[in-house]
C-alpha cells in the first residue's frame, strides 16, 4: 500500500497549489473553500485534500487552542462574541467553529451563527463557522480538527471551538485543544445541567456565567461550590490547578481575568514541556481515530463484507450464532477488503 505525499514529489494540482497559497495569505474566502473542499465526502476530494492539508502542515499550529463548551442557554455564543471582540480588540484574529451535535446545522446555519455572534461576524479579525456535526468520533466532524489547522495556516492566532456540552463531543473536542473551559450557570445544579463529573475532569478552568453586577451572590456561592467540587477531582495537568471564575459576557466583565488565566495556563504548561507533549499525544490519538474510522469506512463500502455482515446479522439475530463469533468471522473478512 503507497503512501502519498504530495511534499514528496507527487504532483500537486496547480488548483490545491493556488488555494494553499490564497490561505496562507490569510483570504477568508480561499479558507472557506478549503473548509468545504475537506468536508467533502466525495472520493475524487479526497486526494487534493490530503494534498492540500500536506502543503499547508508547516503552517498550522501556531494559534492558541481553546475548547468552550456548556449546556445551551448558558451563554457560550453571548461570551464567544465578546471575548471574540476583546481578543480581536487586541490585535488577535479569532476563529470560531462551532459543533453542535444536536442540531444538523447546514448552509443556513452559517447566518445562524453569524446572528448568534453578532459583533464578530462583523468583524474583520474574525472567522465563524459550523462544523458538520454528520459524522463519527462521538457526533464531533471529522474534520473539525482539518479545520482548526486550515485556520492557523491562515494566520488566526486564536481558534474557539465551541460545543455543546451534553454529549461526547465534548470529550473529543478536549483531545483537540489545549485549554478545555466549561460554563456553568449559578444555582443550576450539575444534574440539572446534564454536566457529568467526567466532563468537569476534562475542564482547565471553570466560568461561572451570568453574574452581572448586582447579581454576582449566587454566582459567587457557585464558583464556591465547584471550587470544592474539583478539589476532590483529578485536575487534567500536574501543573495547573483549574481556577473557578464568575463572568458576565453582557457586561464584558471577567474577560480580562479569563484571559489572564489561559494565557498563564499556556505558560505553565509550556515551562515543563507539557503544552508540546500534549499537543503530540492528541495527534497521535487522532492518528489512531482517524484510521480506526477509515478502516470501518473500507470495511464496511467492501460489497462482500457488507453481505456476509448482512448474514451473520441474520444468524445472530435468530439465536443461531453468538455476537462475538459473528464478530470474528467478519473481522476475518478484512484483510480481502483492503
Ligand atoms: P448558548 O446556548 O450557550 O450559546 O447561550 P447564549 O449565549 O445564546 O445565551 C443564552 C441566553 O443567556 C441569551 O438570552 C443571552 O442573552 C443570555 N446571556 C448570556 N450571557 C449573559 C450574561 O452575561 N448576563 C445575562 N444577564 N444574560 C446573559
Amino acid at each position: 500500500m503507497g503512501i502519498e505525499n504530495p511534499a514528496k514529489g507527487q504532483d500537486v494540482s496547480k488548483d490545491t497549489a493556488a488555494l494553499a497559497e490564497q490561505v496562507r495569505a490569510g483570504s477568508r474566502v480561499a479558507l472557506a473553500r478549503a473548509i468545504t473542499l475537506i468536508e467533502s465526502r466525495k472520493p475524487e476530494h479526497r486526494a487534493q485534500t490530503r494534498q492540500l492539508l500536506t502543503l499547508l502542515n508547516a503552517a498550522a499550529g501556531r494559534s492558541h487552542r481553546i475548547g468552550i463548551t456548556g449546556v445551551p442557554g448558558v451563554g457560550k455564543s453571548t461570551l464567544i462574541d465578546s471575548l471574540g471582540s476583546y481578543l480581536t480588540g487586541r490585535g488577535h484574529r479569532v476563529a470560531v467553529l462551532a459543533v453542535d451535535p444536536s442540531s444538523s446545522r447546514s448552509g443556513g446555519a452559517i447566518l445562524g451563527d453569524k446572528t448568534r455572534m453578532a459583533s464578530l461576524a462583523a468583524d474583520p479579525n474574525a472567522f465563524i463557522r459550523p462544523s458538520p456535526s454528520s459524522g463519527t468520533l462521538g457526533g464531533v466532524a471529522r474534520t473539525t480538527r482539518e479545520t482548526i489547522l486550515l485556520c492557523e495556516a491562515a494566520g488566526f492566532d486564536v481558534v474557539l471551538v465551541e460545543t455543546v456540552g451534553v454529549g461526547q463531543s465534548e470529550v473529543t473536542v478536549a483531545g483537540m485543544v489545549d485549554f478545555f473551559l466549561l460554563l456553568m450557570l449559578a444555582g443550576g445544579g450539575d444534574e440539572l445541567q446534564g454536566i457529568k463529573k467526567g466532563v468537569m475532569e476534562l475542564a482547565d478552568m471553570i466560568a461561572i456565567t451570568k453574574a452581572d453586577s448586582g447579581n454576582e451572590g449566587p454566582a459567587r456561592a457557585a464558583a464556591g461550590d465547584y471550587k470544592a467540587a474539583l478539589h476532590i477531582l483529578t485536575p487534567p495537568s500536574a501543573s495547573w490547578k483549574p481556577p473557578v471564575i464568575t463572568i458576565s459576557s453582557r457586561e464584558g466583565r471577567g474577560l480580562d481575568e479569563l484571559w489572564a488565566n489561559i494565557v498563564r495556563h499556556r505558560a505553565a504548561l509550556e515551562a515543563t514541556g507539557e503544552f508540546e507533549a500534549k499537543r503530540r499525544d492528541q495527534d497521535v490519538r487522532w492518528m489512531h481515530a482517524m484510521i480506526e474510522d477509515r478502516m470501518r469506512q473500507v470495511f464496511l463500502s467492501n460489497e462482500a463484507a457488507a453481505a456476509k455482515i448482512a448474514e451473520l446479522e441474520r444468524h445472530v439475530r435468530a439465536g443461531l450464532m453468538p455476537p462475538s463469533v459473528a464478530a470474528d468471522e467478519a473481522a476475518s473478512l478484512i484483510s480481502g477488503c483492503a
